[in-house]
């Protein structure tokens, strides 16, 4: 059979130009008014670096600006509230991002539901989540929005498909599987605690690997003709799912790296373009 692959990184290429073309439209009419996404990272965890340095650089290919705040590791919880609620009266900030994960010692729950609903253009808050599962306007968390953005652009159907997403964390799995629900889908939500995964997986029309896992989930649970979405990067280019014995024998699947992770900050960009324009325009 043919294998689809889900190519992320070139539908983010292909977005980024009607983004920037968007960008120079909100400029012209609005006297040079730019979009602008206020990065906020905590600490100096390297990883988390160089996603912010991504998100900011994402930004600037499109003709917006990131404003970046980086805050020592030492923050307390109040110091970052006092920042969130800093830039969410900035009448110039159309969206913030909290950078995951902050350090040990603060809230981070606390610290995401303060970023205001009309700048949560990373969908993290309570209130986000709440709208969107409950199908009222939000803009989703930003992983598996672009993981639905990449399987609606390859005409991937869900309707009456079984989506078995495994992992359940606010950022992703619980997101993933609201919105596969609403796209009609029926959904089964696996974790740790899970009996019998292998089993589940089996019965998967799509999969979506969020465990944290190199290769967790191995190519024999995953049915013929299955629809792969890994949203894992470890160290040597290998995602969650032992992917490369499926490629000849699924419908889709998404590359490791050019999957998921680009449509990821792709999805925050444009989530922040339509903040701008509701808020400029
Ligand atoms: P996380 O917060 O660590 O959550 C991992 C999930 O996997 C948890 O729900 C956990 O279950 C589940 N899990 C752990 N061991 C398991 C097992 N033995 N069997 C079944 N489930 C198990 O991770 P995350 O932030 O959701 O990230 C998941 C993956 O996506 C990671 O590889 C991460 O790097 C990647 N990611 C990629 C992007 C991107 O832009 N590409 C963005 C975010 C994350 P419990 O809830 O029971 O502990």
């Amino acid at each position: 059979m043919s294998t689809l692959i889900l190519d992320g990184k070139a539908l983010a290429q292909k977005t980024e130009q009607k983004l920037r073309d968007r960008v120079a439209a909100l400029k012209t009419k609005f006297d040079g008014q730019t979009p602008i996404l206020a990065t906020l990272l905590v600490g100096d965890d390297p990883a988390s670096a160089t996603y912010v340095k991504m998100k900011g650089n994402a930004c600037r290919r499109i003709g917006m600006q990131s404003l970046p705040v980086e805050l020592p590791s030492t923050t307390t919880t109040s110091q970052l509230l006092a920042k969130i609620a800093e830039l969410n009266n900035n009448p110039n900030v159309h969206g913030i991002l909290l950078q995951h994960p902050v350090p040990a010692q603060i809230d981070e729950r606390s610290c995401f539901d303060a970023i205001s609903l009309s700048k949560d253009v990373d969908g993290v808050t309570c209130l986000g989540f709440g709208r969107m599962a409950m199908g009222e306007s939000a803009y989703g968390c930003a992983t598996p929005k672009g993981i639905m953005r990449l399987l609606e652009a390859y005409d991937i159907a869900l309707t009456g498909k079984h989506a078995v997403v495994v992992g359940r964390s606010p950022i992703l799995g619980k997101p993933m599987a609201a919105m596969m629900l609403n796209a009609n889908a029926t959904v089964t939500i696996c974790h740790s605690k899970t009996q019998q995964l292998a089993e589940h997986i089996r019965r998967a029309d799509i999969i979506v690997g969020a465990v944290g896992q190199p290769e967790f989930i191995k190519s024999a649970w995953i049915k013929d003709s299955a629809v792969v979405v890994d949203a894992g990067y470890h160290p040597g280019g290998v995602g969650d799912i032992e992917m490369t014995p499926l490629i000849d024998r699924v419908a889709a699947y998404t590359p490791v790296p050019g999957g998921v992770g680009p449509m990821t900050i792709n999805t925050l960009i444009a989530q922040t373009v339509e903040s701008a324009e509701q808020k400029i325009g």
